[in-house]
């Protein structure tokens, strides 16, 4: 076997770490929140030292070669596997394709409207068309590993989920074994069409809760407390590893130099920016990185509660409160009261401590700045989402307040499939957004088809003369001209 194809000989020694008391728990148990105090985890791993003693260049070697392995336990985010979940084996990893989803430079045209170079990183371009197939990949090979540890036969994985969340997991779950059932719980009417036909379609049960995502999280958490059931909310620590995935490939892509970048990530229920920090930071410690990127985070007004945090300057004045969500488009980031909060501190602290105040930001744009800056990225070649569309108001946003310069460049996360929230592009095209969502569209913005020749008449004609009158109209309605 060549080192590309080679499973690691590397185990590490992963514990729950409590961000609240410091309690550490075995990973032999699902754990979601800490016993003693209620707060969230992180994972770690207590043999983590030992991989300093390959240097940063062997790592890039290593991780480098492995882009061409042949062996799908690595194909995907495993390729990285030393660095995040080193505790499964070779046959207990998932692979369906998730990762390596492509950085797309924009146009020279669309970075000449903000004067920054970007790019988009497609996460949308993951099987389920969203980011959160990274933390379900790990999370359910994990659900594997323990289900081989302990000879459990059955196990119930559940989720609350603003769309991305359920598809995701209910995709999993049905690639596994028999004895792996999967219950979505989502908030009835406020999830895209496609979100409710993908856990459909993978066969999971399918439960809506009238109210918002919160309301689901609540009666999520209840079941979790009271019954034995696999709960695969970002809660669950293993997914946020999965997650650090996108760390690492957005570095590996810039051939692990990412002096002068600046990272957009929204921020719904925090667990994205959290484990996008947590990676950088893997990579600063085992110098496989020498500079870490700049990260900011992006809110809507109608769902800021990490933006109102950091809004204010000192540290010490700062108080976390949740708020009350508005409607919003960036649908799958519409979260009043995110789970990860104390995780998104805990990283930002060492973010700051590293590359100063600077190193961790949240900017908040408006409902219409994500319709304009999402129309616009699509109008020149990207693929972005409604979050998408939100992180490149957030570039813009930052400009204007003069957090970025032009020499730097900005890395857009579009954290999912343009597709899954074509139904907003159509109510800003269709001029019928309700009023809540406070945007108003720009009508020379809008586009839609037009027909070129009515059904009717052509049951009137021949076959070759339909033809001909609708070319006919074609090169009227464009004004074409013989060539
Ligand atoms: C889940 C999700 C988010 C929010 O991510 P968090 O980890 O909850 O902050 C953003 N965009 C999309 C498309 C999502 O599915
Ligand atoms: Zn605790």
């Amino acid at each position: 076997m060549t080192l590309a194809n080679e499973f690691p000989e590397y185990r590490g020694k992963m514990e729950y770490h409590c961000l609240g008391c410091n309690a550490r728990y075995d990973v032999n148990e699902l754990h979601y929140t800490c016993p003693e105090c209620g707060s969230v985890f992180i994972l770690e791993d207590l043999n983590f030292d030992e991989l300093k003693k390959t240097s940063g260049k062997e790592w890039r070697e290593i991780f480098d070669a492995r882009c061409a392995t042949k062996n799908d336990s690595l194909r995907g985010i495993f390729r990285f596997y030393e660095l995040f979940a080193p505790v499964m084996e070779e046959n207990e990893i998932l692979y369906l394709g998730e990762g390596n989803t492509p950085i797309v430079a924009s146009s020279p045209a669309l970075n000449d409207v903000t004067g920054i170079k970007t790019a988009y990183k497609n996460d949308g371009q993951n099987p389920s068309a969203s980011f959160k197939d990274r933390g379900m990949a790990c999370a359910f090979s994990y659900i594997n590993t323990l289900m081989n540890k302990n000879n459990w036969d059955e196990i119930l994985t559940v989720c609350a989920s603003t769309g991305d969340t359920s598809a995701a997991a209910a995709l999993y779950a049905s690639y596994m074994k028999e004895g792996v059932k999967s219950v979505v719980i989502l908030p009835q009417g406020k999830v895209t069409p496609q979100q409710l036909a993908q856990p459909l379609g993978s066969g999971a049960k399918v439960l809506e809760v009238p109210g918002v995502f919160d309301d689901c999280m609540k009666v999520v958490e209840n079941l979790a407390d009271n019954y034995r059931v696999a709960l695969l909310n970002s809660k669950n620590s293993w997914r946020i590893l999965g997650q650090e995935s996108y760390a690492f490939e957005v570095a590996q892509w810039y051939d692990w130099d990412l002096k002068d970048k600046c990272i957009f990530v929204p921020i719904g229920n925090a667990g994205n920016i959290t484990a996008i920090m947590a990676g950088f930071l893997k990579l600063y410690e085992l110098e496989i990185i020498t500079d870490l990127p700049r990260v900011f985070g992006v809110q809507s007004a109608h769902a800021d509660p990490v933006y109102r945090y950091y809004s204010i300057e000192d540290p010490n004045e700062r108080e976390y409160q949740p708020v009350k969500v508005q409607p919003s488009v960036a649908q799958a980031a519409m979260i009043g009261n995110p789970v990860s909060f104390p995780r998104v501190k805990h990283f930002a602290e060492k973010f700051e401590a590293i590359g100063g105040k600077k190193a961790f930001q949240v900017v908040q744009v408006s409902e219409q700045m994500i319709m304009d800056s999402m129309l616009l990225a699509n109008s020149h070649g990207h693929i972005a989402c409604t979050q998408g569309g939100e992180c490149f108001a957030g570039l813009i946003r930052a400009k204007e307040l003069g957090l970025i310069s032009e020499n730097e460049s900005a890395v857009l996360d579009s954290t999912a499939h343009q597709l899954k929230f074509i139904g907003f592009q159509d109510m800003y095209y269709q001029n019928d957004f309700p009023a809540e969502y406070e945007v108003t569209p720009d009508s020379t913005r809008a586009n839609k088809p037009e027909l070129v020749i009515e059904g009717s008449e052509k049951e009137k004609m021949s076959e070759a003369a339909y033809i001909s009158k609708a070319a006919e109209n074609v090169v009227s309605m464009l004004g074409l001209e013989k060539k």
